[in-house]
């Protein structure tokens, strides 16, 4: 049965969840910073290379942390916890959609054609 198989995978999905509070939802950028005067190393043309976590809000308002270099491991790290955590419960919710709909015939290994 098609609804046996999508519950099979949303099982499956749910068991691989990592329930962990180290989570970050933002874009790391690298930037480089030139002083305009009394550095030499800007005064070499090399600038400082630093880390800036931007946050996007509803509203298209962006919050802007910047991050030492010791935290970019970490940092990465979260950001990575967020996005396979997001990812699963973007395809849960795909499935439950299916579910919703029980009399759709879905094809095997095939998104439903569209009328
Ligand atoms: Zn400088």
């Amino acid at each position: 049965m098609i609804r046996d198989r999508t519950l099979r995978t949303r099982e499956k999905l749910v068991d691989k969840l990592t329930v962990t509070g180290a989570l970050l939802r933002a874009s790391l950028l690298e930037r480089t910073v030139r002083h305009k005067s009394g550095c030499p190393k800007c005064a070499r043309g090399e600038g400082h290379q630093v880390h800036v976590l931007t946050v996007s809000y509803a509203g298209g308002r962006v919050r802007q942390i910047s991050v030492r270099r010791e935290r970019v491991a970490e940092v990465r790290r979260l950001l990575d916890n967020y996005q396979k955590l997001k990812d699963a419960i973007e395809a849960i919710c795909e499935l439950n959609h299916q579910l919703l709909r029980p009399d759709t015939v879905v094809p095997r290994g095939g998104r439903k054609k569209r009328d």
